[in-house]
């Protein structure tokens, strides 16, 4: 009777595995959203992984925000704002990873990317309550203080010195990207085979979708609420990460304060661009990039991706032309007319 039992027990548990991994073959999608970095964060499986892959991959996004943000007490990079002026401060290896990342940045862009823009970001207060254009003096202030080359690391130490006393970092344009791969590295590490990132807008294609055909990513229409496009990118295991004038903004006296700021004149970017969206493999790359070449402008932007290998750009202009950097032609295509190539 006892033996029959086992039997039986046994013959239960081959059921349940049994079941559970047909269903696992027809797995449903899970799904879970919360606000982290500063924005909707949601991160979609469609094959593989399971609710502890979500709960790892919120985690880490939440650790990224507690060490990164320039906006909340207690992180790495607020030690490092507050100690300006007086000592270096140690912080993790993946703090130092993404200064070094966000300084070349700066570096190639000849400060047109530039990561002490905080006294400026901090200023214009953009995306907040009470917004409005700072005088102008407090603009030159803020500009004296914005200067990537006096940033002082020590990789041996793993410390950061801002030698200026008001000096602040401000990862704001780099941190998603970094926070997208960290999320892929754990799809990976849990053979998850599809899945989608969406960190505010930057996004992670992981893989191909389940039906093995490939992701098709729509480019937001800049003068639209989310959700409208003008074209879509289609692909597999890519970012796509836009930076445009209607993320985040004020409008004063008629006219449009948005938050990509010009480290010449501290005002926001006025140079016909309406957002630049950056395709390739890498999103802290993306991240980067998309800011890097907003802030560079049509000509000097393009010059810069065409400078890169496996980087797409697509730019949409005032006068609604999209210009694509070479190749971009075979990934992206226009699906509302409004919008027309440009030459
Ligand atoms: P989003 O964060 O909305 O996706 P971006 O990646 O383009 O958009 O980042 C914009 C943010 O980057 C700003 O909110 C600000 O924190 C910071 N920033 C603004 N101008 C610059 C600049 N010229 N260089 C580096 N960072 C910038
Ligand atoms: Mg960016």
């Amino acid at each position: 009777m006892k033996r029959l039992f086992r039997l039986s027990c046994l013959f239960c548990a081959f059921c349940l595995f049994f079941f559970s991994s047909c269903a696992n073959k027809s797995q449903a999608e899970i799904s879970r959203t919360d606000f982290v970095l500063g924005t909707v964060c949601s991160v979609t499986i469609s094959s593989g992984g399971t609710e502890k892959t979500l709960d790892e991959a919120f985690t880490r996004l939440r650790q990224i925000d507690d060490t990164m943000s320039a906006n909340k007490d207690g992180t790495e990079i607020a030690a490092i704002n507050g100690a300006a002026g007086k000592k270096a401060v140690k912080v993790s290896a993946d703090t130092f990873y993404v200064i070094t990342k966000a300084l070349e940045y700066a570096r190639k862009t000849n400060g047109a990317f530039d990561p002490t823009i905080g006294p400026l970001v901090k200023l214009w207060n953009i995306g907040n309550e009470g917004a409005k254009v700072p005088p102008d003096k407090n603009i030159k202030a803020a500009l004296a203080l914005t200067d990537y080359r006096k940033v002082e690391l020590n990789s041996d130490a793993l410390t950061v010195r801002l030698p200026v006393a008001g000096m602040r970092l401000d990862l704001g344009a780099i941190a998603k990207g970094y926070a997208a791969d960290e999320v892929v590295k754990i799809l990976r590490a849990h053979r998850v085979k599809s899945a989608i990132v969406d960190l505010g807008g930057n996004i992670f294609v992981y893989g191909k979708k389940k039906d093995g055909s490939l992701w098709r990513v729509g480019i937001q229409n800049p003068y639209s609420e989310r959700g409208e496009y003008i074209g879509l990118v289609t692909g597999s295991q890519m970012t796509v990460v836009t930076s445009g004038v209607y993320e985040r903004y004020f409008i004063e006296n008629g006219k449009r304060y948005h938050h990509i700021l010009d480290t010449k004149t501290g005002f926001p970017e006025d140079n016909g661009l309406l957002s630049v969206s950056i395709v390739t493999e890498s999103s802290i790359d993306a991240d980067a990039l998309s800011t890097s070449v907003f802030a560079l402008g049509l000509d000097k932007g393009m010059q810069l991706v065409k400078s890169l290998k496996d980087v797409y750009a697509i730019f949409v202009d005032e006068n609604d032309k999209v210009y694509l950097s070479p190749g971009t032609n075979k990934i992206f295509s226009i699906t509302d007319p409004t919008f027309t190539l440009g030459e």
